[in-house]
């Protein structure tokens, strides 16, 4: 067992292996891979890099697991998942604490991600036992027309590292409850965190090889993600990161025309007009915008402030941003923890310099604290940036660092217009106390989801997903989720 940095108080939950078919084994190569704490920079476990090479016996021990597993009662598989979920909510704070060493997020984040993520678990034991067909009497005569549910086969999920346990409990909650198996490839960034899962959803009771997980290095990312999106014993791909990957992604799963889900990225803009209750706005905007250091993919990425609030706003927010205590996520007093990884400082840096190249203002923040003295992990300041223009980087890409950028508007109607001047469309936020400015805002803003006079518009009983460059699919909310790992099949009777 690895000598960890930190104490858990159940050890065998920590896993450096993968799991394929029921046993804990490394790559074929051997080859392992370092596992870095973003807090200090500094290598803390390595996992196993498993590659193409291991795809073929995880694919045949998967699909062997579902011919069983996909004759198991609706009932029992629901009695799993909610075996699944006490446990994971018993190990609720070992679990926050491998994920805060993986991918840098204060504790509270982490075990907020926790309870966030054990909606999903809870929610997919009540709809396995949902799912229904149709009976229908056709015009013809003498005829019944009828439609069974049935699971799709195996699944595979591809994640990424800024919500480790929720974005594999949002797939695998609606792939267990559907009677699918799933293998999870998890981030380089955070192999551990599903590993536990992995552990837990054993000692839950799922048969063998009916969760697997495949932990692979950066390097071998690429090669792994595509062999096990073309295996012919892959029925179905849930993918959830950026859009550049998530195309590359969908090609693949063209070419065998396999069924797949889009969680993308995106570029969410947040309006406050000037009817808005300020304090509210500002704090739900703290929430959001600093959770995870700016990385989420549904967070804030350009402010649009009514011109008559914008300096108030702005001043509200700045004295606001000014409390956050930047440091190691383990630490109690931290407020906002390091990005995951070093490639995102320079991004950050790049949208900050271009920003003021073009009239943009740094408020507050501007610099990577990464390097300077207390500073070993990716640490970047929080930063508010004012003036911002719709033309600047900060508004053309995601920032997906501390980095907010305040842009001023006049009229609703311009709002809009520049809130949808994006090939993103995620999530929308506005803050208003106008009712039929409400409506008309849920109507015109174009996202698959909107929060209105708040922050938080994801829950494991609402439908959550983009439109446009932001993917396609839904995950949560009621039926749609579980159908995306299943098939409907059509039966016609004739009546003698
Ligand atoms: P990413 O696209 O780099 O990685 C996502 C997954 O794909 C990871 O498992 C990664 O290892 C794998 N991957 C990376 N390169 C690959 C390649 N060339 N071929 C095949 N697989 C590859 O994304 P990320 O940096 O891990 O996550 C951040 C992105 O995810 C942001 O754009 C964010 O908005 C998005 N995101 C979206 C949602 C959502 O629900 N819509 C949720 C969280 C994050």
């Amino acid at each position: 067992m690895a000598n960890l940095p930190f104490k858990l108080n159940n050890p065998e939950l920590f896993r450096d292996k993968a799991l394929v078919g029921g046993n804990w084994i490394d790559s074929k190569t051997s080859k392992r891979f370092d596992v870095v704490d973003p807090g200090n920079g500094k290598v803390w476990a390595t996992a196993p890099d498993m590659g193409p090479d291991d795809v073929d016996d995880a694919l045949k021990a998967s699909h062997a697991a579902f011919q069983d597993y996909r004759k198991v009662n609706p009932r029992t598989r629901a009695q799993w998942l909610l075996k699944w979920d006490q446990l994971i909510r018993e190990n609720r704070d070992d679990l926050a604490q491998i994920v805060t060493y993986e991918c840098g997020k204060p504790i509270f984040e982490s075990q907020g991600e926790l309870d966030y993520a054990l909606g999903f678990t809870w929610w997919f034991a009540g709809e396995a036992e949902r799912v229904q067909g149709t009976m229908q009497v056709p015009a013809a005569p003498g005829r019944r027309v009828f439609t069974v549910k049935q699971p799709i086969g195996v699944a595979v999920a591809l994640v990424p590292w800024n919500f480790p346990i929720a974005m594999i409990l949002r797939k695998a909650g609606a792939a267990l409850a559907a009677g699918c198996t799933m293998i999870v490839k998890p981030s380089p960034e955070t192999p551990f965190s599903v590993g536990a899962l992995a552990y837990l959803a054993e000692k839950a009771g799922f048969p063998k090889g009916v969760f697997s997980v495949m932990p692979t290095s950066l390097e071998t990312t690429p090669a792994l993600s595509e062999s096990l999106c073309r295996h012919p014993l892959t029925k179905k791909v849930t993918f959830t990161g950026s859009t550049r990957v998530g195309k590359l992604v969908a090609k693949i799963c063209s070419d065998g025309l396999k069924k797949c889900t889009l969680e993308l990225g995106g570029n969410c803009p947040f309006l406050v007009f000037d009817d808005a209750d300020l304090e509210q706005a500002a704090t739900q905007l703290m929430a959001l915008k600093w959770r995870h250091a700016g990385q989420a993919c549904i967070t804030a990425n350009r402010v649009y402030v009514q011109k008559g609030v914008y300096e108030k706003f702005t001043q509200i927010l700045s004295a606001k941003t000014k409390e956050l205590v930047v440091g190691h996520g383990a630490d109690k007093k931290t407020t906002m923890g390091p990005v995951t990884t070093d490639r995102s400082l320079d991004k950050a840096a790049a949208q900050v310099e271009d920003a003021q190249k073009n009239g943009g203002k740094v408020l507050l923040g501007g610099k990577k604290l990464h390097g300077t003295p207390g500073y070993d992990g990716y640490f970047f300041e929080p930063t508010v940036i004012t003036g911002a223009k719709d033309s600047m980087l900060i508004a053309r890409e995601e920032t997906f660092a501390p980095v907010m950028a305040l842009f001023e508007f006049d009229t609703e109607e311009e709002a809009v217009q520049r809130a949808n001047d994006t090939s993103m469309g995620l999530a929308s936020y506005f803050f208003t106390k106008n009712v039929d400015r409400t409506w008309r805002l849920l109507e015109n803003l174009e996202a698959g989801m909107i929060g209105m006079n708040t922050g938080n518009s994801s829950a494991a009983e609402s439908p959550f997903g983009g439109i446009k460059e932001s993917g396609y699919g839904k995950e949560s909310g009621k039926d749609v989720a579980i159908q995306e790992y299943m098939i409907t099949k059509t039966g016609t009777l004739t009546l003698s």
